[in-house]
């Protein structure tokens, strides 16, 4: 068994494997969590890009398999994760009446579903004045990307994975294996022409503060249509991204690099939230692979034999990828889970 890609999604294939006793390697380009898994905002929702309302618009009754997937996934995360974890809930704010509109449909939908969720119309503190009311979500939570991944590794090389580190795969020939799962979400480029037209680089940009000495967001926060998004480190850093959309075309890229125009908006933003200039000490960039319908990729690759692929989360992979990563595995292991149906390649393939 090979698995190109050790993030999120590649180590949770290889634990499950493992775990069933199978013979397992690791290919990763750089380090573990060196891709988007080691880059992210550290959001642990549930669910998937799209919201939920429109989700089952578009999948019917299908929306809510997923949405209760990626719950299961979070609770499986939070077991593994230690105190990388942290449950605190997510809110979702809107920036204006528009967006207030849209958030209280989403919030009908999952509310009538019987998902565990609460609408709050009157926001306070550093929120106040600004958002016009959010959803919270109280099953999600927060995680130190890096450090959860990482420990996702060491559990999968605990349970017989090997991981190796610093080592690209340049052709899908050289892997000598019977199965091959492709797990390279923004960074899948080159070994596979077909996967590369339907999963597309997207860069997403960060910034971090230097410690505020106050907590003013207690969990992850995110507005403006998911485009921005920020929350409190455990030593209360502010963690904040967003904007891709005012450069769309610049930030359709599979380059990681960051702009003067987007970091200057991610300084006013830090700025306005918190009521002062904080000096920013780290700046990144990372990719992610978006699909069409803004659902990932996962299962066998039509027209291939013993070659699967797990990408695409479209900017949410934190839980979907652990969740996918299990689900092909145990496909892998030959005992399906009905949800994978929902993450058919061959629908976009
Ligand atoms: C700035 C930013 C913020 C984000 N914020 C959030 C968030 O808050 N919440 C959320 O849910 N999601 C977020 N995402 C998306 C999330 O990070 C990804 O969906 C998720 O990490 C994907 O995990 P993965 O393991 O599938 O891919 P990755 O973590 O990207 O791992 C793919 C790995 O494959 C390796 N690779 C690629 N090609 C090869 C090759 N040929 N040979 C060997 N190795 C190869 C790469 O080096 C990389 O390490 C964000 C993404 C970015 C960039």
């Amino acid at each position: 068994m090979a698995i190109v890609g050790a993030g999120v999604t590649g180590c949770s294939c290889a634990l499950t494997l493992a775990d069933a006793g199978l013979r397992v390697r690791v290919h990763e380009a750089r380090e573990v969590a060196g891709g988007a898994s080691g880059r992210n905002g550290g959001f642990a929702l549930r669910g998937a890009a799209t919201p939920y309302d429109v989700a089952r618009a578009e999948l019917g009754e299908r929306a809510a398999s997923l949405w209760r997937l990626t719950e299961g996934a979070l609770e499986r995360l939070a077991g593994l994760a230690g105190d990388a974890f942290r449950r605190t809930g997510s809110l979702r704010l809107a920036a204006d009446r528009e967006e207030a509109e849209s958030l209280r449909a989403e919030y009908e939908a999952l509310r009538d579903d019987g998902f565990e969720v609460d609408w709050r119309p009157e926001l306070n503190g550093r929120l106040a004045g600004r958002f016009h009311g959010a959803i919270f979500h109280p099953p999600d939570g927060s995680i130190q990307p890096a450090r959860w991944v990482r420990r996702l590794a060491v559990q999968a090389a605990e349970a017989g994975a090997e991981i190796r580190e610093h080592d690209p795969v340049t052709a899908l020939e050289e892997l000598d294996a019977d199965q091959v799962v492709l797990a390279t979400d923004g960074y899948t480029h080159g070994l596979l022409e077909m996967l590369d037209r339907a999963v597309k680089p997207a860069r997403g940009q960060v910034v971090v503060t230097e410690p505020l000495g106050e907590e003013y967001f207690a969990c992850p926060h995110y507005s403006r249509h998911r485009y921005d998004y920020w929350q409190q480190t455990p030593d209360l850093r502010l963690v904040l991204g967003g904007f891709r959309d005012t450069a769309p075309e610049e930030e359709s890229t599979a380059e990681e690099a960051t702009t003067p125009g987007i970091q200057a908006r991610l300084e006013s933003f830090a700025r306005e939230l918190v009521g002062r200039a904080p000096k920013i000490t780290h700046r990144w960039s990372g990719i992610f692979g978006v699909t069409e319908d803004r659902l990932p990729l996962a299962g066998l690759m039509p027209g291939y034999d013993g070659l699967w692929v797990a990408c695409g989360y479209s900017g949410h992979g934190n839980v979907l990828g652990l969740a996918c990563g299990d689900l092909v595995a145990s496909a892998i292991l030959a005992r399906p889970a009905p949800e994978l149906h929902l993450f058919d390649p061959e629908r976009r393939l």
